[in-house]
């Protein structure tokens, strides 16, 4: 599956919000939105009042960047959430958050969406016991997310377990610190969803 390899805080100043797609380094001072809250390009400090078409689009593209999504797959997203019986911008919060890479990030076993998409694709990560290398694969209720035993002592996991002794996973999910897993509890509400984009802008897009 083709993914964006260009710089990624490029894309945090075009949305003028912090994304969230560097891991550490987004929560200290080198963070680019900190350094240069305007965005990038030659005209990016002397940009004109956005249009409602661009506040839709913007809007969009935040979320897709957020879940490191490409258009053609966002668009399947909506079409599924579309089909579905609720409300739709909900229903398509709801299936971003239940994308593998995504669940692996909130239960703390990498610190961006990247580095859980590295992780599902090399192949660390199980789903109820059976190696599962698909990030885009949607997690189901009741479903166990879990550390390859044989991963666990390569250097990407070292002190994991330190770091999720402090950290708390979203309501939807139970992390087990000890075994390296997680279970997801239910499918996550959209209150229960810590993304700040207004969903109804890209259902209106769309
Ligand atoms: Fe975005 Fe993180 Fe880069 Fe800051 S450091 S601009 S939050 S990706």
């Amino acid at each position: 599956m083709a993914r964006y390899i260009g710089p990624t805080c490029k894309l945090c100043r075009r949305e003028g919000v912090k994304l969230f797609l560097e891991g550490e380094r987004c929560y200290t001072k080198k963070c680019a939105v900190e350094r240069r809250a305007y965005a990038p390009g030659q005209h990016g400090q002397g940009r004109s009042k956005a249009t409602e078409y661009a506040l839709h689009l913007r809007e969009k593209q935040k979320v897709r960047r957020i879940y490191g999504v490409l258009e053609a797959q966002f668009i399947r997203y909506f079409e599924y959430a579309d089909a579905k019986k609720g409300v739709t911008g909900e229903i398509l919060m709801q299936t971003l958050e239940r994308r593998l890479d995504n669940v692996v990030y909130r239960l703390g076993f990498a610190r961006s969406r990247s580095e859980a998409r590295q992780l599902v694709r090399h192949g660390h990560i199980l789903v109820n016991g059976k190696k599962t290398d698909i990030p885009s694969y949607l997690v189901e209720e009741g479903e166990v997310i879990a550390v390859r035993a044989e991963s666990k002592n390569q250097p990407m996991f070292q002190g994991l377990q330190e770091f999720l002794s402090k950290y708390k996973a979203p309501v939807w999910l139970e992390l087990d610190v000890e075994n390296l897993q997680g279970k997801v509890d239910h499918l996550p509400a959209r209150s229960e969803i810590d993304v700040d984009v207004q969903e109804h802008l890209i259902v209106e897009f769309y």
